[in-house]
């Protein structure tokens, strides 16, 4: 038979998929494992978001809608970002993705030509090279100091003609580093001196420990040359709905929904309407989950510190990002084979020698899943 995709054939699996499918496979066999892998909340999606799309659903919303996303969605998304975000956005500027990454595949679709180059900085999250990739760009990866988690001058090194876009992920998955206003105003300054469009994914904006949010396109005029990234996954514990969106200039948008109208048409109908409710109404159960994930990051780092590791600045998102003696690999198959604990090893976010633990589970797991890292080193 003819071979298949060599584009395809070029992408790796989603590690940290493939590992939090390895733990559900142990877990089936009988095998204790607590899985510190995958960034998903352990929290129920609040009740009031659920009623909306049930509601939608018995009313009969459960046909196409328009591609971007329905008008409600839109338009709240539109006024989340003015309020939020502070920089300016129509409801037209909104493309509602079945969840962030969709909506980051479909911009990489929009913006890049075969060749043209897009910064990733690592330690990076696992999907945005092989978002790239497909769209057929060419990842260009800057390595952030792993001392100061900030950008410093020698990101100016990686820019060159074929330079395109560059991605920025604050709160950062895997490191929960959060970007200063010096790191973001570099990245702007950047942007605006070599003509770059940038790509800001924000989807931990609301998961963040004393430090401050700064979106990317709120920076002078970046909101003319930055795609926003964010989602219902992380802020509302809503993984499986699959929403997220986009916002952008609207020529971008505009070519992102030529993607979307021959591939997904649209997200959900009736699980818009859940995002409408998660937007418009009360924000407290979004600050409840803050403080229970703030209680677990200084549990977790804390424990960790004790035990002799060092850690990453964990200002933001819900992952420890854990420095290792030795192969991060081999640490990892440490812990799962001999601990039952499933982490995600650095080397996935292209940062070896160290290994992720989200700490997005019960406290009773953690202090479980502690121990047996402290028994198996
Ligand atoms: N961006 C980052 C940094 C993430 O960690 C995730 C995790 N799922 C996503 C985007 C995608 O989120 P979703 O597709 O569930 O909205
Ligand atoms: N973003 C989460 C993680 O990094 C969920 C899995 C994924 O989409 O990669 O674990």
């Amino acid at each position: 038979m003819k071979s298949l995709s060599a584009k395809i054939a070029g992408v790796t699996e989603s590690a940290t998929i493939a590992i939090s499918n390895k733990a559900k496979q142990m877990q089936r066999e009988g095998i204790d494992v607590i899985s510190l892998s995958i960034g998903e909340p352990d929290f129920a999606t609040p009740q009031h978001i659920s009623d909306a799309c049930i509601d939608a659903l018995k009313r009969g919303e459960t046909h196409y809608a328009p591609s971007n996303g329905i008008p409600e969605l839109q338009a709240a998304i539109a006024e989340k970002i003015v309020k939020e975000n502070h920089f300016p956005c129509t409801p037209q500027q909104v493309i509602v993705g079945c969840g962030a990454k969709d909506s980051i595949y479909e911009t990489c679709e929009a913006v890049l030509n075969p060749g043209d180059e897009t910064i990733i900085l690592t330690p990076a999250w696992v999907s945005y090279e092989p978002c790239v990739h497909i769209a057929g760009g060419k990842a260009v990866f800057h390595e952030i100091s792993q001392k100061t988690f900030q950008l410093d001058d020698s990101l100016l090194e990686k820019v060159n003609k074929k330079t395109k876009m560059i991605i920025v992920n604050s709160p950062s998955n895997p490191t929960g580093a959060v970007f200063d206003k010096k790191s973001m105003q570099l990245v702007a300054d950047l942007c605006e001196d070599k003509d770059l469009y940038a790509m800001s994914d924000e989807i931990y904006e609301k998961m963040i420990y004393g430090k401050e949010n700064i979106s990317l396109a709120s920076l002078g005029d970046m909101h003319e040359r930055t795609i926003t990234i964010n989602g219902f996954s992380k802020a509302y514990a809503m993984t499986g709905w699959r929403l997220g969106y986009a916002v952008g200039p609207m020529p971008i948008i505009k070519e992102m929904s030529k993607v979307q109208q021959h591939s997904i048409s649209q997200v959900t109908t009736f699980a818009m309407y859940g995002g409408v409710a998660a937007l418009k109404g009360d924000q407290q159960c979004v600050e409840n989950m803050r403080l229970e994930f703030d209680k677990r990051r200084k549990y977790v780092i804390g424990e960790l510190n004790k035990m002799g590791y060092e850690t990453a600045p964990a200002d933001g998102a819900f992952y420890a990002f854990v420095k290792v003696k030795g192969d991060d690999v081999e640490v990892a198959s440490r812990w799962l084979e001999k601990g039952h604990v499933a982490a995600t090893p650095g080397s996935a976010f292209y940062a070896p020698g160290w290994v992720r633990l989200s700490y997005a589970t019960s406290m009773e797991k953690l202090k479980e899943a502690m121990a047996r890292i402290k028994r198996v080193g």
